[in-house]
């Protein structure tokens, strides 16, 4: 018999990526369709329901040919329960996603939370590659994390394990963060973050060179133009960075310090830099990081880009319902 596909699924607040994946975590097919948001969100489980139904008719496959599908969603996920507790730019709140895309699809539906569905694609397809103990941060809009320790998500008490972007910085003038607190992370390293502290920095500096010239002619700064600077030795550009690694060093080293991983994957937007970012954060983190930790770990650049998300649902709903029905029958042929 043929071998069976993965759905996995990444709903994001402007589009939800999804792609048929092998068991061996190779792309067969993906796609996307926008994210649906009128009525708080209603429409979306009907809406994959129905992309996935009208790509395997293209692709001249029944439904039998799905194990089942692994969802990212935004927001603290009830893994267990399958619901969205809050999604404030999508409008869900408790929302049942799991039962509802199971009652639309009739397969089997694994939910998680999308960072650390993307952190599972690091780890099994991507820079994270045979890392069991692994940080995935991903610097976006925003600033997302996954822990995995042992091979395993860690969820914590009540699914909130793993905000990375939500550690509080030593800056005590911290920018409030939509989270209530002030100083996350998040208003630092995240995209935003980033042009944010530029801004301050490009009001009050007294250097001159191309950066502020070009930010007194639009008032507009980029992520992307701040890092090109810092490549041109742009010296408000080289501060702004600095300061961005400084907090994310130290964040990372710290966190780093308490689980001492073999490999701290960074992703997202900001991660385009690559080297810009990396080099300076690396000298930013050997500072922090306990000598012993920093001896074991590795700081590398995400592979899997915008697909890590949905890769990872697909090793999840894997994991959930092949690994778990095989373990099923070895104890039935024991107990025989
Ligand atoms: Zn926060």
């Amino acid at each position: 018999m043929d071998e069976k596909w993965l759905a996995g699924v990444d709903i994001g607040g402007t589009t939800i990526k999804m792609a048929f994946i092998s068991q061996k975590g190779g792309i067969i097919r993906k796609w996307e369709i926008p994210t649906n948001k009128n009525e708080k969100g209603k429409h979306i489980p009907s809406d994959i329901a129905k992309s996935i139904n009208l790509h395997l008719y293209e692709l001249k496959q029944s439904k039998d040919k799905l194990v089942g599908i692994g969802i990212g969603a935004p927001g603290p996920v009830n893994v267990q329960a399958g619901t969205i507790e809050v999604a404030v730019n999508i409008g869900w709140e408790n929302f049942p996603l799991r039962d509802l895309i199971q009652r639309e699809t009739f397969l089997p539906v694994v939910v998680e939370n999308d960072a650390n569905s993307a952190a599972i694609g690091e780890m099994w397809k991507g820079a994270g590659n045979g890392a069991k103990n692994l940080i995935c941060i991903t610097l976006g809009t925003g600033v997302g994390g996954g822990i995995i320790v042992n091979g395993k998500l860690v969820h914590g008490e009540n699914g909130a394990g793993g905000e990375i972007g939500h550690i509080t910085s030593i800056r005590k003038d911290g920018i409030l963060c939509k989270c209530g607190k002030k100083g996350c992370l998040e208003t630092i390293a995240s995209a935003t973050g980033i042009v944010n502290l530029a801004q301050e920095e490009l009001a009050n500096s007294e250097d001159i060179g191309r950066l502020k010239e070009d930010y007194k002619k639009s008032q507009i700064v980029t992520c992307k133009q701040i890092f090109d600077a810092v490549k041109k030795a742009d010296k408000t550009a080289i501060r702004i960075i600095d300061q961005v690694t400084f907090h994310l060093g130290f964040a990372l080293a710290n966190l780093a310090n308490s689980l001492n991983p073999q490999r701290i994957v960074i992703g997202g937007g900001v991660s385009n830099a690559e080297d810009t970012l990396l080099i300076p954060l690396k000298e930013q983190f050997a500072q922090f990081a306990f000598p012993r930790v920093a001896e074991g770990v590795e700081l590398v650049i995400a592979k899997l880009g915008n697909d890590a998300g949905v890769i990872g649902g697909a090793w999840l709903v894997k994991e959930a319902l092949i690994n778990k029905s095989k373990g099923n029958l070895v104890a039935v042929s024991e107990s025989c």
